[in-house]
């Protein structure tokens, strides 16, 4: 980085499986130039479409082993059965040679790691408009076995029990919104005037949104 040069801000962005998240954060590095997506390593295939250097780096178990080995990673996890994780060089390179934030599309166990070892990241929690619409959205899909749907909605449960840790929470109820509500966010604490911050947090403060949540019923499945 030259002298001077701005340091980039990690973003977190952490959601129980299908609320949406990877539309939101697509979108919201689409619209925003001075923010990129990390691209993480994993062991799993690659989905139809996807590309390896641009959605992730596929690598095979044995490389994904040895990167854990040579602290390569700034976090990892397994997730449905394969390794997913943050090389440091994700972030460095966005972050340190262009100055550009980073917007990070991980799991929770990931993002509890971070939370502990990236003291400069902010942490953005994304909630389905209720538990019933995301049941919904998963029978919807049509993808998986009931028992598969049974198995996701308690990683659900589970997930939402890492919102504590964040500091902001947005509901995803319109999608426009929640991009909106997002790009907001990172502007703010981009930006990093406290007035901004304190409008950011005062409108997206991850307790008042989650009691919210819970009051409006959205923990409720019947
Ligand atoms: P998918 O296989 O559907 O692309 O991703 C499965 C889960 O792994 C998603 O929750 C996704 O956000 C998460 N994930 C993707 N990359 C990483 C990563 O680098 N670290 C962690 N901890 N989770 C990740």
């Amino acid at each position: 980085m030259t002298g001077g040069a701005r340091m980039g801000v990690p973003f977190v962005v952490a959601a129980p499986s299908g609320t949406g998240k990877t539309t939101v954060c697509r979108a919201c590095v689409g619209r925003d130039p001075r923010l990129e997506f990390s691209i993480s390593h994993t062991t799993r295939a690659p989905r139809a479409g996807e590309r390896s250097g641009v959605d992730y780096h596929f690598v095979s178990p044995a490389d994904f082993r040895s990167m854990v080995e040579e602290s390569e990673f700034l976090e990892h996890a397994s997730y449905g059965g394969e390794n997913y994780g943050t090389s440091i060089e994700a972030l460095r390179v966005p972050m340190e040679d262009r100055g550009h934030d980073v917007l990070l599309e991980i799991e929770v166990q990931g993002a509890a790691q971070l939370r502990d070892r990236q003291r400069n990241a902010r942490f953005i929690f994304l909630l389905p408009p209720s538990m019933k619409v995301l049941e919904q959205r998963l029978r919807g899909r049509g993808t998986d076995t009931a028992d598969a749907i049974d198995r996701r909605l308690g990683v659900a449960d589970r997930e939402l029990e890492a919102i504590r840790f964040f500091d902001y929470a947005v509901v995803n109820d319109d999608l426009e919104n929640t991009i909106s509500s997002v790009l907001e966010i990172i502007a703010a604490e981009r930006e990093g005037s406290q007035a901004a911050v304190e409008m950011a947090r005062a409108r997206h403060d991850r307790q008042d949104v989650h009691t919210a949540w819970l009051s409006g019923g959205g923990s409720r499945r019947d």
